[in-house]
């Protein structure tokens, strides 16, 4: 299968950003990024999708509702291609509107806490009862480095050793994603950056918190494709939100290591499935992921560890139902976090 990376959470200059569209798609080149999605708050962006070179920029949205006290419910919409912010009031209106039109929902930070760096409250989800989105977003690298990080000194600190300042998706995030994917739910996970390219200043201290080419060689969304993409930005999309609605994909920080080349399969009879795909029992069924470089890697069932590894394999045999995924930590650090292989 084709591997790509991509980014599917930032901002430009049309809302809290600092790039344009085009420094944007730049500076996802440099990184190595095959495809980043424009997510600016509550502006869906006209005329601006399109190849920048090699790099394929798609836009999408994050929509809230402005005048909800607190704040909360951030709702990201890929591919509606049109404006849904008036319907943030009601995120429900939202993901149904998003569905009439075959577009992509997913919860934004989900699990957030409150930061003293940004002066924020948590932006996490209250309105958990909604149905019909396509996933939640698992990992956001700027959410967490805000939760994690006490002071303006301190962040300015951790500009000069970014990967201090992180340690993978709250373990809420993870618990929660299981929760939603139980009972054999889909419910897909992907990972972002919430790039802003925002500028931290204490005293003569100045620097910007992270720029946006350091945030997308960080969490990035890798997704699997049966071809290459073609050239043409309508075909290239569909295939792109194909592999990301039916969870073929993985969310990984690859600045802790490059993720390419994962691989995560089950096996049962003559049946095989990899990410997002499912297969039914035929005795035992075979789990195997294997890992570009070495990490601590486990595999987890239903919510909770059924096989552990360290090194660049695991295998485990199952014989229960339910959803398998991978997660694999290096140093310490999360570094892959795979969808879920269904076994019937
Ligand atoms: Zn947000
Ligand atoms: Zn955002």
């Amino acid at each position: 299968m084709i591997e790509l990376v991509g980014n599917m959470h930032l901002h430009t200059v049309y809302s809290d950003g600092t790039a344009t569209h085009c420094q944007v798609a730049q500076a996802a080149a440099r990184a190595g990024l095959d495809w980043v999605i424009v997510t600016d708050h509550n502006i869906w962006v006209k005329g601006v999708a399109g190849y920048y070179d090699n790099l394929l920029l798609l836009v999408g949205e994050e929509i809230h509702d402005c005048r909800r006290v607190p704040q909360a419910n951030h709702l990201l919409v890929y591919g509606a291609d049109c404006e849904l912010a008036p319907l943030a009031p009601s995120p429900q209106a939202v993901i149904d509107a998003a569905n009439e039109r075959g577009a992509l929902t997913f919860l934004a930070h989900p699990v957030e806490y409150t930061s003293r760096l940004a002066n924020e409250d948590a932006l996490g989800w209250i309105n958990l009862e909604v149905t019909g989105y396509t996933g939640v977003e698992i990992w956001n690298y700027m959410s967490e480095f805000k939760a994690r990080i006490p002071t303006v000194l301190h962040a300015l600190a951790y500009a000069y050793l970014p990967t201090a300042g992180i340690r993978g998706p709250f373990p809420a995030a993870l618990e929660l994603w299981d929760q939603l994917s139980a009972g054999g739910r889909r419910v897909v996970g992907i990972g972002g950056a919430d790039a802003h390219g925002s500028t931290y200043s204490l005293g003569p201290l100045r620097r910007t918190i992270f720029p946006y080419e350091y945030l997308f060689s960080a969490v990035n969304t890798h997704i699997l494709l049966e071809n290459p993409l073609t050239g043409d930005m309508t075909a290239d999309r569909a295939m792109i939100f194909d592999a990301l609605r039916g969870g073929c994909a993985w969310v990984g920080c690859d600045v802790l290591g490059s993720t390419c080349g994962f691989w995560f399969e089950a096996r049962s009879g003559l049946e095989s499935a990899t990410l997002g795909g499912e297969v039914s029992r035929a005795g035992a069924v075979t789990l195997e992921v294997s890992t570009p470089l070495r990490g601590d890697i486990q595999i987890v069932g239903n919510g909770r560890v059924v096989a552990r590894a360290s090194g660049r394999a695991c295998r485990q045999l199952i014989t229960e139902a339910g959803a398998y995924r991978a997660q694999v930590y290096r140093g310490g650090k999360g570094w892959i976090f795979s969808n879920p292989i269904f076994v019937r």
